[in-house]
């Protein structure tokens, strides 16, 4: 352990700033966003009383250009769901990538709630994979095989580091899986984010796919929910399952109001989130370490991966996020530090030795952005030495 390194306790917290990028989830609702909570109407959902979730989910549908909506409680259920009600035969098949959300990190429920064989396909770097192998792989003809229902795909793509699908790829993969039969679904947790990189209405960056679900409680600062949207039937069905799976909620137009401000109000800010995730790659670049490098020209969102090359000081992503929430005295009189001079903390997470993930979001500020390249860049020199 390091000579320098604090003990960190509640009360000595208070003096250091923390810039806390482990995930876009940690984004809270802003006072209007409260003041909207407060304001909204309410009933009973399950009664399908509820006048703001009603809204909620009119809008959300009309924004996506599909048939209808129905809000759930996380995005994990919004998948769950989306693969219940297209795979409709038990034993049936669901490929999804294999560094997707849907395949790493939602517990297999897929299989061990919904009764459906997962078919991983590799993914690329750029969060696609091959639209060839879903041709060829599809199956169901034979007695022997299960039958391949849906293919899902994920945008922007979480572990690919926020990366953005290409329009013409989903394209491309949606008239292959007409062609076989197959139902289309889109992990959107963070749909809106592909849209402004896209530069183009959300409503084009799902056209071709036949359900998305997105989170609120990512990037857009609800305290919780998610959107599962597609063709009206698809909806009735997810809402019948949803009720199964203990997601029908009450009085949740308060946090359907939290919904609505934020596509109205956090949406379009999101250009800011990518800007401060650009300033960090760009800052890092610059530095032109050998041990710690970014992909800045395929940087697409608000996830910046830093990657670490293989070193002969086995320094490993782990080193960083650690030497990361450390602060040294020198720091302080090397600058590091806001204007009171408080010390500054970074968080981030470690996927795995070679890559830290950094997520952007509402509360990180164009002032914490500069100290974060501050502190970055100082402990990447540091690393160097
Ligand atoms: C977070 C996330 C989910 C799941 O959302 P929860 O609301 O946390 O259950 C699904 N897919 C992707 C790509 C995500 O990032």
């Amino acid at each position: 352990m390091s000579i320098y390194r604090r003990v960190f306790d509640d009360a000595s917290l208070k003096n250091y700033r923390i810039v806390d990028l482990r995930s876009d989830t940690l984004s809270v609702p802003t006072d209007e966003m409260r003041k909207a909570m407060f304001e909204s109407e309410i009933g009973d959902d399950v009664y399908g009383e509820d006048p703001t979730v009603n809204k909620l989910e009119v809008k959300v549908a009309e924004l996506l250009g599909k048939e209808a909506a129905v809000f759930v409680p996380s995005g994990t259920m919004g998948n769950l769901l989306a693969i219940m009600v297209h795979c409709d035969k038990r034993g049936s098949e669901v490929m999804c990538g294999s560094l997707s959300h849907v395949f790493c990190y939602e517990q297999g429920s897929a299989s061990s709630l919904a009764g459906v064989f997962v078919h991983k396909l590799e993914n690329n770097e750029d969060g696609t994979f091959s639209i060839e192998a879903v041709k060829k792989l599809a199956r169901g003809s034979d007695i022997h095989e299960p039958v391949t229902q849906l293919v899902v795909v994920e945008n922007t793509h979480n572990m690919a580091g926020g990366k953005v699908l290409p329009l013409n790829w989903i394209e491309e993969l949606s008239k292959v899986c007409k062609d076989k039969n197959l139902k289309l679904h889109m992990d959107g947790a963070r749909v809106f984010s592909a849209a402004e990189y896209l530069k183009v209405p959300v409503s084009r960056v799902v056209r071709d796919v036949d359900s998305i679900s997105f989170c609120l409680s990512k990037n857009l600062c609800c305290p919780v929910g998610s959107l599962l949207v597609g063709k009206k039937e698809f909806v009735e069905q997810a809402r019948r399952f949803r009720k199964a799976l203990g997601g029908g909620m009450r009085q949740v137009g308060f946090l359907a109001a939290a919904g609505m401000f934020a596509l109205d109000n956090i949406v379009p800010k999101l250009k800011f989130d990518h800007e401060h995730a650009k300033q960090l790659a760009a800052a890092v670049d610059e530095l032109k370490s050998k041990i710690f490098y970014v992909d800045v020209k395929n940087l697409h969102s608000n996830i910046l991966m830093i990657k670490v090359a293989d070193n002969d000081k086995n320094i490993t992503a782990l080193d960083l996020s650690n030497r990361l929430v450390e602060v040294k005295d020198e720091e302080i009189e090397n600058g590091i530090c806001d204007e009171q001079k408080k010390g500054i903390i970074v968080k981030s997470s470690c996927k795995n030795l070679q890559t830290l993930r950094v997520v952007f979001y509402h509360q990180i500020t164009d002032e914490m952005t500069n100290l974060l390249v501050k502190k970055v860049s100082y402990v990447i020199k540091e690393f160097e030495k």
